[in-house]
């Protein structure tokens, strides 16, 4: 694996100042230090600012086709280091490579390909008015955009952000979680490659106060975060201030509704890979799965049954299929979780304990009879710990799934049609799934309502939230003015 050789990528090159804190990166699996990185110093900020907006006009005046043609280059190199790529997702996360392999790089290359696609199609419009005048509207790059990401997908959200940012001629600055600094990193390196300028594609390390520095920049015009809500509410708070724009990527408990009609062994599929894929730690999981009573029992004992083939180990082995939590503090939160879920009287099914030995490993939890008033049916926990909660009818599950402040995501399982459109109309949520989970491709919208977020990712959706219009009035004969 070829490592990131410094901390921060600025200016099209890797930069290295040792003043900054020193932020151990620790391989979930095992608990050994494997890199060092050290967050930014006001110096360092300085000069990702600098080099950022120094390269920004520039770029913008390319035409889309030829910004987006770099974006389309560096996705062919992020999907011909597929594996390399892949290797260091699972040194920062600890997800297994069974995932990585197929999901991370892949789903990176995806958005620099998709918005690299889209960037020549980037236009305004001719609007005609009376008396022969007309008007038009420029989309217009807002200028310098900050990422903040989170820890459980490091590579696909530097891209997520970085690619619509850079399709539209922005440039950016992105401090990825200091839980997992390096994929980051590669990735700038790649587009730097690929021919991006020096400057639009900048990586900096540091907990919150760096990113926090950055969001309180008044030279900085757009935020976009993936975290959690309380973060959410500090980055959005900060940058309204200054009436920034912002992208709100935040947390979920999200209901996935199965009734008993559905297809038991999709339904086990779905509530498995809405609950443990990457040990869990995914924003948009169906973390409280509401079970029809009729088919309680079966469900079950198949989701049980099922669960005893996870295959938990070492996850550069590529037959895991379920590694360590990304670090020990998320270990004890959802250890805590479990002890919450006991304490507050409901049944632990499967799972529901550390796994000895090196590395940050939980078994996959399973709680039936939970109630609503608890604390694992009401919040985040981000963990693999699935609470089951039973229900009679449609109406019934329908407010409770929604009596939650989150809105990130929902699912249905159900052979009837008119009931599964029926529940997406009625479900608060930013992307529902019918008869599926999770699935998460560039071209379709993703994001939150109610506290789980402000703005889409993906999609064309993503083009309006990284440019501004203009108007412009063009008046064809002489002007008229009261005196
Ligand atoms: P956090 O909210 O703790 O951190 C998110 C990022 O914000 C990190 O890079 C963090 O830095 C940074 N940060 C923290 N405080 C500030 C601040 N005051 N100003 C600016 N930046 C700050 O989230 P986690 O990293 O723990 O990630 C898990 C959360 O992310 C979950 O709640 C999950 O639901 C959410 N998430 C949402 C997704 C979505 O698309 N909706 C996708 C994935 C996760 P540092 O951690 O280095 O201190």
């Amino acid at each position: 694996m070829t490592q990131p050789t410094a901390s921060h990528f600025i200016n099209g090159e890797y930069v290295e100042d040792t003043n900054g804190a020193p932020i151990d990166v620790i391989y979930p699996a095992t608990g050994a230090i494997i890199a060092r990185v050290y967050s930014a110093t006001s110096d360092i900020i300085e000069h990702a600012v600098n080099s950022a907006l120094n390269a920004q006009k520039a770029w913008a005046r390319l035409s889309g086709t030829e910004r987006g043609r770099v974006l389309q280059r560096a996705a062919i190199i992020m999907r011909e280091r597929n594996r390399e790529l892949s290797v260091l997702e699972t040194y920062d996360t600890g997800k297994p490579m069974s995932e990585t392999l197929y999901v991370d790089a892949t789903s990176a290359a995806d958005a620099l390909e998709y918005f690299g696609g889209l960037a020549g199609s980037i236009t305004g419009e001719h609007i005609p008015l009376s008396e022969g005048n007309w008007a038009y509207t420029r989309r217009e790059a807002l200028g310098l955009c900050v990422g903040i990401g989170a820890w459980n997908y490091p590579t696909q959200i530097a891209c997520w952000k970085g690619a619509p940012a850079l399709a539209c001629g922005n440039a950016m600055i992105f401090k990825p979680s200091e839980t997992t600094p390096l994929c980051a990193l590669k990735v700038a390196e790649i587009l730097v490659e690929a021919g991006l300028p020096a400057g639009l594609y900048n990586v900096i390390q540091g907990l919150g106060d760096v990113g926090a520095a950055l969001v309180s920049d008044p030279r900085v015009d757009k935020v976009s975060l993936t975290g959690s809500v309380p973060t959410g509410r500090k980055v959005y708070a900060a940058a309204a201030s200054q009436m920034k724009h912002v992208t709100m990527e935040l947390g979920g408990k999200s209901p996935l509704v199965i009734f008993d009609d559905a297809d038991l062994e999709n339904s086990v599929s779905g509530a498995i890979l809405a609950n443990f894929y990457s040990t869990g730690q995914v924003c948009s999981n169906g973390t409280r799965v509401f079970v029809q009573k009729g088919i309680l029992d079966a469900f079950l004992k198949r989701l049980t049954e099922r669960l005893d083939l996870a295959v938990i180990g070492d996850p550069q082995d590529e037959s895991t299929n379920f590694g360590p939590m990304v670090s020990e503090r998320q270990l004890d939160i959802v250890l805590s979780y479990i002890e919450k879920g006991k304490a507050e009287g409901a049944r632990l099914v499967t799972g529901g304990n550390r796994i000895a030995g090196v590395g940050y490993y939980v078994q996959p939890t399973v709680f039936a009879d939970v109630t609503d008033d608890m604390s694992i049916a009401r919040e985040e926990v981000f963990g693999p710990l699935m609470s089951v909660l039973s229900f009679e009818n449609e109406d019934e599950v329908i407010g409770r799934a929604n009596a939650t402040e989150f809105g990130l995501a929902a699912g249905v399982f159900t052979a009837d049609l008119s009931r599964a459109h029926r529940m997406v109309d009625a479900l608060d949520a930013g992307t529902c799934f019918i008869n599926s989970y999770n699935d998460a491709p560039v071209e379709v919208p993703f994001g939150g309502v109610k506290m789980s977020g402000v703005g889409r990712e993906n999609s064309k959706a993503a083009i309006l939230h990284y440019s501004q219009l203009k108007s412009v009035f063009v008046r064809m004969g002489d002007m008229e003015s009261p005196f």
